[in-house]
């Protein structure tokens, strides 16, 4: 049997791996465990959660591992993919290699990580992907939104992943009036929607922009900074942003000038110049936003708003209301948050980062909570029945259909991101 101190060091070795690999652009949680089957010698090497982008045709990843498993033979005795997920922007697959025994624990995880190197490489732009043709549907110069509070307004996103018909629109974004200056919340998918969110705000205020406050690293809510560059505002977000942003830039912006093509002009990442570690209050003159950062949920750099004068709770993407919750942190992190955020004092509404602005409290938490929660509970049961992550995906929450928007997009993706966090309880 393994000694319990040679399992720490390598998952440490798989993590420092992973955390290299972020420099291509790609979010890796890569994690060996060592097996008791085959005389408890073979290590089952998992590398989980490897986003890869810009990938359109399944013959190129059928090639990919084609190569991989060329590569690293004979030692790979297998080589599969699990919970492979599809969307228009972006394909997410997971990767599982048994390699036999007797090598160094070191060297089985480098073999892992050459995998994914190879995957990273490959998920590189190629030259004969040509932005798409779509007709899109120009971005009106000026952003719908709803005063949903006294001097707090909001626009409501489409419920979709971004395309370029939709504008990349598809985030709930907002600001609050304040009687010195204007927060916004989240800036849109693209800097032509940053432009008219901002042009909505001078409709109704001739205050200027003092932060930009950003919920989270997504695409959807941070591409349209760069509209307010020339307010010089503060950059408001999570002291966990900023990194998670560098990470990921590369391939947001590779991503959205593939799906948008020149609707996505002009669109860049605008790092945060206020971080907030904890809670942070900014006072925009007689009205105090409150914000705060929580455990890892969502994602790890979750940050949510609130408006004490009106009791509203800028929720984001901690609550999906209508669309399939995405998890891109942790499952039992969310879990966790939801229950925090449930018996907080004063909170009169809430806002969340997708769905119909006017959801109700507390009732509105309960369908994401009872998703998450039955999704832990059915990966668990999985893990402990010995079932693949493959036996997993095809089974979990296959009724989810019909109950949420964007579960074929995402419901997979979940299940494989809860089995690749949840399988470390056993
Ligand atoms: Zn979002
Ligand atoms: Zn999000």
């Amino acid at each position: 049997m393994p000694r319990a101190r040679d399992r720490v060091r390598d998952r440490r070795t798989c993590r420092d791996i992973g955390a290299k690999s972020w420099r291509y652009g790609v979010f890796l949680f890569l994690a060996a465990r060592r097996t008791d089957t085959h005389d408890g010698r073979p290590w089952k090497v998992t590398v989980s959660k490897v986003s890869a982008f810009r990938y359109s045709k399944p013959r190129e990843v059928a090639r990919l591992f084609a190569e991989a498993r060329a590569m690293i033979s004979p030692s790979l005795t297998s080589l599969s993919t699990y919970g492979e997920d599809r969307s228009a922007s972006h394909l997410r697959f997971l990767m599982v290699a048994e390699i036999n025994g007797l090598i160094r624990p070191e060297i089985r995880a480098l073999i892992a990580a050459l995998c994914v190197a190879l995957l990273c490489a490959a998920a590189t732009p190629s030259a004969d992907a040509a932005p798409s043709t779509a007709k899109a549907v120009s971005q009106p110069a000026v952003l719908s939104v709803t005063q949903l509070a006294p001097g707090l307004y909001a626009h409501r996103g489409h419920d979709d992943v971004a395309t370029r018909q939709n504008g990349g629109d598809i985030a709930n974004v907002g600001f609050v009036i304040g009687t010195r200056c204007v927060a916004v919340i989240d800036t849109g998918g693209t800097a032509a929607e940053g432009r008219a969110l901002r042009a909505a705000i001078r409709a109704v205020t001739p205050l200027p922009v003092c932060y930009v406050i950003n919920t989270h690293m997504h695409p959807d809510h941070i591409l349209g900074n760069a509209a307010f560059v020339d307010d010089h505002p503060q950059f408001v977000g999570s002291d966990k942003l900023a990194e998670a942003e560098m990470s990921h830039a590369a391939n947001y912006l590779r991503v959205l000038t593939r799906e948008l093509g020149d609707v996505a002009a002009g669109s860049r990442v605008i790092p945060p110049t206020l971080p907030v570690h904890d809670t942070l209050d900014l006072d925009l003159g007689s009205r105090v936003l409150t914000l705060r950062t929580w455990k890892t949920a969502h994602t790890n750099n979750d940050l949510t708003v609130y408006d004490k004068r009106t009791g509203t709770l800028w929720l984001a993407d901690l609550l999906f209301a209508g669309c399939l919750p995405v998890i891109d942190g942790s499952v039992l992190g969310w879990l966790d948050d939801l229950a925090t955020i449930r018996a907080l004092p004063g909170v009169r509404r809430v806002v969340p980062g997708h769905g119909p602005l006017r959801v109700q409290w507390p009732q509105a938490l309960d369908a994401e909570r009872d998703y998450l929660a039955r999704l832990a509970r059915d990966v668990r049961a999985a893990i402990r029945a010995g079932q693949t992550m493959q036996q997993a995906v095809d089974t979990i929450g296959v009724d989810q259909r019909g109950r949420w928007r964007l579960v074929d997009v995402y419901h997979r993706r979940n299940v494989t991101a809860a089995y690749a966090e949840l399988e470390w309880e056993q």
